[in-house]
C-alpha cells in the first residue's frame, strides 16, 4: 500500500501519519455508519412505498406531461424528509437557484424576510439585495432584516423577539456555516429556533437552507417544524451521481407556490421534462446516505490531521458534526492555493490542472476552487474551495469512496 501511495506522490511518512490519525477515529466512524444505516432505511422504505420500477426511469421531453418517474421521485423525497410535497427538478440549476425560487415564491411586495442566525450564504446576498442585483427581492419590495449570532455563536433570542413584527413573512435559517467560521447548527438547535419564532408569530414561514446537511443526522429540519428545506443535488442528496438539480421539500402550500415560480403561474408542477436524468437522480439519492457518511469521515480525518499539524480547524477534531464541511484556517492566500492544488492533484479528473482564484458569479471576493470532479463544481465529490479573504480558510468537503474503503 505504501508503494502504491508513493507512486501517487504521497510519501511513506505522510501515509503513516494519516494511518495513525485514522486508527484513533474508528469509534467515531462506527457512529457515522449507524446514522447512515438508519438514513439508508428511510430512503429504501420511501422507494418501496412508491413502487419504483423501470418505468420510472424513462426519459420525457418537451412539456413533460404525465411524467410518472418525476412525480414518484418527488414523492420519494417527500416521504424520506417527511414533508407533504417536494419539487425535485433538473430545471433547478443549483442550490442558489432553489433558494431563490423558494424565497421569491413565498414573499410578496411589502413582506419582510428575517435571517435570525447571522448573514446568509454569499450568493444569497444578491438574491436578497444585500448586495445590489437586478431582480433581487429588494427590487420587488421585499425588505430584509438580520439578527447576528451572539459572540459565543448562540442565537440572540431577545433581539429576534423584537425583530419579528407584522410584516415578517418568512424566516430563513442556514444549517451549514457556508463560507463563515461559525459553527454549523444541529437539527435540534434549528428546531428550537423555529419553535421560538413560531411562538412569537405562529403563521410565520420558516425555510431552512439545508445545503450540505442532508443525511448527516437521523432527522432533518423538516422533522422539527421547517415549512421548507432546500438544497442542491450536486451536494449530498445527489449522491455524486446527479449531474444537475435542486430540491425544495415542504408543505403543499409552499411547494406549490415554488412550482408556479419555477415554471409559470397556471403550469406549476405539471410541466418539466426529465430529459433522461431520472436514473441518476434516483440512484444518487439511494447512495446518498452512504456517500455522506464517507464525506463525514473524510472531514473528521482532515480535521484531526490539520489540528495535529497546528492549524485551527472548524469544527475541531472532536466536535459533533452537523454538515460535511471542514474549514481549515491556513492564514495566507499562498497556503490556500497550495492546499487546493494538492486536492486537485489527487482527483480522478483534471488532476493535471492548477486551480487559480477567479471572480465567480455571486461572490464578492475571488474564489479558489479545487474540484477534479465528474460533475462540474460538484462538491459532494472531493473538493476544496474558499474566498480569498481573511482568515484565509479553505472549506474541504466530499469524496465518494472513503466509505467503501474504510469499512
Ligand atoms: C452551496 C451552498 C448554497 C448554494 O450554492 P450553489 O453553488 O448555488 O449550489 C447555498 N447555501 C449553502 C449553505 C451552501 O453550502
Amino acid at each position: 500500500m505504501k508503494e502504491m501511495y508513493q507512486s501517487l506522490g504521497v510519501s511513506a511518512g505522510v501515509y503513516e501519519f494519516g494511518e495513525e490519525i485514522l486508527r484513533d477515529l474508528r469509534p467515531r466512524f462506527d457512529a457515522i455508519d449507524q446514522v447512515a444505516e438508519y438514513n439508508q432505511a428511510k430512503v429504501l422504505q420511501a422507494m418501496q412505498k412508491n413502487k419504483i420500477s423501470a418505468a420510472c426511469f424513462a426519459a420525457t421531453t418537451g412539456y413533460g406531461y404525465d411524467d410518472v418517474g418525476r412525480e414518484r421521485l418527488e414523492q420519494v423525497y417527500a416521504d424520506t424528509f417527511h414533508t407533504e410535497a417536494a419539487l425535485v427538478r433538473p430545471q433547478i440549476t443549483c442550490g442558489t437557484h432553489a433558494l431563490a425560487v423558494a424565497l421569491s415564491a413565498n414573499l410578496l411586495p411589502g413582506d419582510e424576510l428575517l435571517s435570525p442566525a447571522g448573514g446568509p450564504y454569499d450568493t444569497l446576498e444578491e438574491v436578497i439585495g444585500i448586495r445590489e442585483s437586478p431582480c433581487s427581492l429588494k427590487e420587488y419590495g421585499v425588505s430584509y432584516r438580520q439578527v447576528d449570532l451572539l459572540p459565543d455563536g448562540s442565537f440572540d433570542y431577545e433581539t429576534i423577539r423584537t425583530a419579528i413584527h407584522e410584516k415578517t413573512k418568512l424566516v430563513t435559517i442556514q444549517r451549514s456555516k457556508g463560507y463563515a467560521t461559525r459553527p454549523s447548527f444541529s437539527v435540534r438547535q434549528i428546531g428550537e429556533l423555529i419553535a421560538f419564532c413560531k411562538s412569537i408569530k405562529p403563521d410565520v414561514l420558516v425555510m431552512v437552507d439545508n445545503c450540505y446537511g442532508e443525511f448527516v443526522e437521523p432527522i432533518e429540519p423538516s422533522d422539527v417544524g421547517a415549512d421548507m428545506i432546500v438544497g442542491s443535488l450536486i451536494k449530498n442528496p445527489g449522491g455524486g451521481l446527479a449531474p444537475i438539480g435542486g430540491y425544495i421539500c415542504g408543505t403543499k402550500h409552499c411547494v406549490e407556490r415554488c412550482a408556479y415560480r419555477l415554471s409559470a403561474p397556471g403550469l406549476g408542477q405539471e410541466v418539466g421534462a426529465n430529459l433522461g436524468l431520472l436514473p441518476q437522480l434516483y440512484q444518487g439519492f439511494f447512495l446518498a446516505p452512504t456517500v455522506v457518511a464517507g464525506a463525514l469521515k473524510g472531514a473528521i480525518f482532515a480535521a484531526n490531521l490539520y489540528e495535529r499539524l497546528g492549524f485551527r480547524v472548524i469544527p475541531n477534531g472532536t466536535e459533533s458534526r452537523h454538515d460535511i464541511i471542514q474549514a481549515v484556517e491556513l492564514g495566507s492566500p499562498e497556503a490556500m492555493l497550495a492546499f487546493c492544488q494538492g486536492i486537485q492533484a489527487a482527483a480522478p479528473v483534471d488532476s493535471f490542472v492548477t486551480p487559480v482564484p477567479w471572480a465567480m458569479p455571486g461572490y464578492d471576493a475571488e474564489v479558489v476552487m479545487a474540484a477534479g470532479a465528474f460533475v462540474q463544481g460538484s462538491s459532494i465529490e472531493l473538493s476544496a474551495d474558499g474566498p480569498i479573504r481573511p482568515p484565509y480558510a479553505v472549506y474541504f468537503q466530499g469524496g465518494l469512496t472513503l466509505s467503501l474503503i474504510h469499512i
